[in-house]
């Protein structure tokens, strides 16, 4: 085998997987009329994404009229739903009621056939209070307007073509559960195309399906150039507890899509998400993919029905490749023959022990858990499992992919090492105990020990004496088919992961085996260059895809990618370990690893750390104080919060749902608060009916209700409308239940229950608005490296009653 091919392999391997999260180049304004251009869409951006504009605020009703005045200048017919939203849809809270006033902009392309079922293209035109939000989610309605335009201009189409801009996403889906609870247009939806941004860059990976989506899949896989897409990210969105308006649609049974890009998501609910931080080419992606998905759809005879869901990956970024469950498993069968000859073979012809290819299987299981043990190590370190944590490390991410990635591939080569010498096995047992103890520091860490003990185990069960390249390998390529076996019957939609690389890597050791092709040949080396380079490469970018999600608070998850390369990687790898030219590979790349992610750590609070000031008044009892609701004070905070002589101190506020906050008092300031009525009556049947009225004092953005009941309430409504699933009721019933209103009407908001004869009944409001009231001190300049999020930079009103009756 050629010395140093397969660290060239794996070079090109990288590149190619960079390439393949590569945006596109966006397309300028002169792009022909038919297609998507980021140019044209990002002047639409530049134009929304000016400041803030939540739900609620002034500044979306500005947003509001340039979406519909857009929609009206392009020929749409554009219409205003003005409507009430409750969130019901989604994976909830209970006990907590999400509400608002919603203003939802349609604007509707009047296909040739009215009364076929239409396609919907979403996305939310609110933002989080402290963004500007060119990202989240500007970009998705800037791109919902080029491609009206775009379909404008060849109309008609087959069918309807719906663009809704849902307003109150952010606070809990409201805009879109209006229109699927009420708009008369809802009904006749057939598909419904969401998009939305998780931060301001990379590819809009299509990342979640209605089920039994498989046909509108294979629809997207023959229009969409470039895809980024697979089935197992589908399959976890599933189980994550994130929601976006497609909840709101899946939950109504229809077919969906959705679409967003999660790159530089330290920009996601930042100031930072402003239009010159957005990447173009993200947005020219995002067009790229649902323009002519929209388009197919638009002038199909029929709608894709609801057929199976598939197995589905993109190779490389180019192309989807999709496939129903059962040709998985028939993808399983083949590698199953291919792995059963280079066992044959290899033993035929003495090429390795069977105990050797057995210490090869088990050695696969050794690197991988070995690279958890190193990599949960680090995340532990780092700190990630703190959320403000992990909002740092997000603004270190490639520091942080390169130093776990080369962790996973120091625990892989190091494996390689020691079995292809059979030697370090004392070595290996001291690090894994002293990798194992370490992560105890700090309080016991029941995982870290676990993952030690058994790596500890395993180097005992493998490592010893020396196996031979092609026991290493044969045993890396049957402990893959058993991996692939166990993930075909489990989790199908993730088959691939080990599917893909185990075929390519088992039919090169059969082509290898059968040929009799010589491993240090040049034919040879062509072959294990090819598979390792392509392989690796798939490998990466699955890798990368999956990190960007998850790898901040868990950086462990890119040790399960460690037994994927190693099944592409092993014979090159293997060859350098056994003429030991990788002696110094394993522990420089852990060196390496070590170092960027000791610079990950170092600079975890800087740039851009968070602070969560806020005005706060409770003007019966006197209390009037600046919050910092951010667990480390910075300078600014300090000197924000002393601004009017007070002391900060920690106190305890559960109610802002923070835990701990620090505060100082404030001078007084005349902020009207919420004003909070309640009444009972007596019912016929003996039962009391209570009436709960809160009206907003200063036009707040938002109201939150605490309510501590001593008795069960029954038969909730809001404003009128009955709120009386079981779940809501049983809620209600708890002493700790609340309300969040957002954009109230200024008659503000009114509940009713029914509750036994007797009782009582604490009610707290919290009434939300923006800015600093007048009067008082405001803070000074916020440095620009110091970001707010939450109530930073708000009133917050608060009014508090108790009935008894
Ligand atoms: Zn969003």
């Amino acid at each position: 085998v050629r010395r140093g091919l397969v660290l060239l392999a794996m070079a090109a391997g990288i590149a190619a997987a960079w390439l393949a999260t590569a945006t596109p180049s966006p397309r300028d304004r002169d792009a022909p009329a038919s297609s998507f251009s980021a140019a044209r869409a990002m002047k639409d951006v530049r134009a929304i994404a000016v400041r803030p504009h939540p739900s609620g605020s002034a500044e979306l009703e500005r947003v509001r009229g340039y979406i519909a005045g857009r929609l009206q200048a392009m020929g749409l017919a554009a219409e205003i739903q003005n409507a009430e939203g409750v969130l019901t849809a989604g994976k909830r809270k209970p006990g907590v009621v999400i509400a608002g006033r919603v203003h939802n902009v349609i604007g509707i392309l009047p296909g040739r056939d009215r009364t076929a079922p239409s396609v919907l293209v979403m996305s939310h035109y609110d933002t989080m209070p402290n963004t500007p939000g060119a990202g989240d989610n500007t970009a998705g309605t800037a791109s919902s307007l080029e491609i009206a335009r775009a379909l404008q201009a060849e109309r008609p189409l087959a069918r309807d073509v719906i663009f809704l801009h849902t307003d109150g996403e952010e606070p809990g889906l409201l805009g879109a559960q209006a229109f699927f609870a009420e708009h008369p247009l809802a009904r006749n939806v057939g598909i419904v195309v969401n998009m939305e941004a998780r931060g301001d860059s990379g590819r809009a990976a299509m990342f979640e399906t209605s089920t039994d989506a498989g046909a509108l899949v294979r629809l997207l896989g023959g229009v969409a150039p470039q895809p980024t897409a697979n089935s197992l990210m589908a399959e976890l969105y599933r189980r994550m507890p994130n929601d976006t308006d497609l909840s709101v649609a899946l939950d109504q049974g229809k077919t969906g899509l959705n679409f967003a890009f999660v790159g530089d998501q330290l920009a996601y609910h930042t100031s930072i998400s402003t239009p010159d931080d957005l990447d173009p080419g993200s947005l020219q992606h995002m067009g790229a993919q649902v323009l002519p998905l929209v388009r197919a759809l638009a002038n199909g005879a029929d709608l894709p029905p609801k057929a199976q869901d598939l197995i589905y990956s993109d190779l490389l970024g180019r192309v989807l490749v999709a496939y129903p469950v059962w040709a998985g498993w028939l993808l399983c069968a083949v590698a199953a023959s291919l792995v059963a000859t280079v066992l044959v073979l290899v033993r035929r012809r003495a090429l390795a022990h069977w105990s050797g290819i057995a210490r090869g299987a088990l050695a696969l299981l050794l690197m991988t858990l070995g690279a958890v043990l190193c990599l949960h190590l680090c995340g532990r370190l780092l700190g990630g499992e703190n959320a403000t944590r992990t909002y740092a490390l997000v603004a270190r991410y490639p520091l942080l992919l390169a130093g776990a990635a080369a962790i996973a591939l120091a625990a892989l080569i190091g494996v390689a090492d020691a079995l292809a010498h059979g030697a370090r096995r004392r070595e290996l047992v001291i690090a894994a105990a002293l990798l194992g103890a370490a992560c105890s520091i700090g309080g016991f860490d029941a995982a870290g020990a676990i993952v030690a003990l058994l790596v500890i185990g395993l180097v005992f069960a493998c490592v010893g004496r020396p196996v031979s390249l092609w026991g290493f390998w044969s045993g890396t390529l049957g402990a893959g088919l058993v991996l692939a076996l166990l993930l075909q019957a489990l989790l199908p939609f993730g088959s691939f992961l080990v599917q893909w690389p185990l075929l390519l890597a088992a039919l090169v050791a059969v082509l290898l085996l059968i040929t009799r092709i010589d491993l240090g040949s040049a034919r040879g080396a062509v072959l294990l260059f090819a598979m390792a380079a392509i392989g690796f490469a798939q490998i990466s970018s699955w890798g990368g895809f999956f990190f960007v999600l998850m790898g901040a608070p868990l950086p462990a998850l890119l040790a399960l990618f460690v037994p994927l390369a190693a099944l592409v990687l092993a014979p090159g790898l293997y060859a350098l370990c056994v003429d030991g030219a990788a002696r110094r590979l394993s522990p420089s790349l852990l060196a390496t690893g070590a170092v960027l992610l000791l610079l990950v750590g170092w600079t975890r609070v800087a740039p851009h750390p968070l602070a969560q000031l806020f005005y706060f008044a409770d003007p019966a009892a006197q209390r009037f104080e600046r919050i910092s609701a951010t667990k480390d004070l910075d300078d600014w905070s300090r000197a924000a919060l002393s601004l009017d002589g007070g002391e900060p101190a920690v106190t305890s506020m559960k109610l802002l749902g923070s835990g701990t906050v620090w505060t100082a008092k404030a001078a007084p300031s005349d902020v009207p608060p919420p004003r909070i009525t309640i009444e009972h009556r007596a019912a016929a049947d003996g039962h009391t009916d209570l009436l709960l009225r809160v009206q907003p004092g200063a036009a707040g953005r938002e109201l939150k209700l605490l309510m501590q009941p001593t008795e069960a309430l029954t038969e909730l409504t809001l404003n009128g409308r009955k709120l009386d699933t079981l779940e809501q009721a049983a809620a209600f019933s708890l002493n700790r239940t609340g309300v969040i209103y957002t954009a109230p009407a200024a008659e503000g908001i009114v509940l009713t229950f029914r509750a036994p004869t007797h009782g009582k009944l604490d009610v707290t409001a919290l009434e939300i608005s923006d800015g600093w009231p007048d009067g008082v001190q405001r803070p000074s300049q916020r440095p620009s490296s110091l970001l707010t999020w939450g109530l930073g930079d708000t009133t917050v009103a608060q009014s508090m009653l108790q009935h008894d009756w």
